[in-house]
């Protein structure tokens, strides 16, 4: 069965928040089937939602906070973006980007690395936050992508690199650490160019 995530958590817009320091735009990016949908609703619900609809793309609304400052972030949840991320504007739009493969699916991590390759030609990575999520790690037996290939990618990308699984409900306080430093990451990163 496909889960609908509660009204309040949906924006009718994109765009809505603006440019201001506590303002978040983040984009969960990959290809499809790692899991981008169940890391968010895990993020935003606690719950496990197992059959998400794989063409739904979504924009939620949440608030964190960081060192005693209140963030509001807007996560925009893709989907299908595997030929062209560039479509509907998500890149120039975003701030924040969180980059997930699945542990379990090589082409995903390399599709990881393009969609990096592509984000960087457009934006500069000095302004754009980053994080590199390896999902699924649940599933072990069936890895494809070893560990120490998720740490020299994001050594590469220079970003901050996770393996979790969205499915078991004992990483849960890891997911919601995933969003949060991906927020914390963008924070500093501001601050950086704002002196
Ligand atoms: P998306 O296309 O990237 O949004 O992927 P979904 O969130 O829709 O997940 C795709 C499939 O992978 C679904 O059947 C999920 O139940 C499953 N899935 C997502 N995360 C995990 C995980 O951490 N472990 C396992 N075993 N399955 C997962
Ligand atoms: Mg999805």
């Amino acid at each position: 069965t496909l889960v609908s995530l509660p009204q309040r958590y949906r924006l009718e817009r994109r765009g809505s928040t603006s440019g201001t320091m506590n303002a978040v735009k983040m984009v969960v990016l990959g290809a499809s089937g790692v899991g981008k949908s169940a890391l968010t609703v895990r993020y935003l619900t606690r719950r496990f939602i197992g059959e998400y609809h794989p063409t739904l793309e979504n924009t939620y609304r949440s608030k964190t906070t960081i060192d005693d400052e209140e963030f509001s972030m807007e996560i925009l949840d893709t989907a299908g973006l595997e030929n062209n991320i560039f479509r509907d504007g998500h890149t120039s739009w975003g701030e924040a980007f969180m980059f997930v493969y699945s542990i379990t699916d090589r082409s995903s991590f390399e599709q990881v690395k393009q969609i990096w390759t592509d984000l960087k030609s457009q934006k500069s990575p000095q302004i754009v936050a980053a994080l590199l999520v390896g999902n699924k790690n649940d599933l072990k037996h069936y890895r494809q992508v070893p560990t120490n290939d998720g740490d020299k990618l994001a050594e590469f990308m220079g970003c901050q690199f996770y393996e979790v699984s969205a499915l078991d409900g004992q990483q849960i306080p890891l997911v919601a650490e995933l969003f949060r430093n991906l927020v914390r990451e963008l924070r500093n990163k501001k601050l950086e160019t704002a002196r």
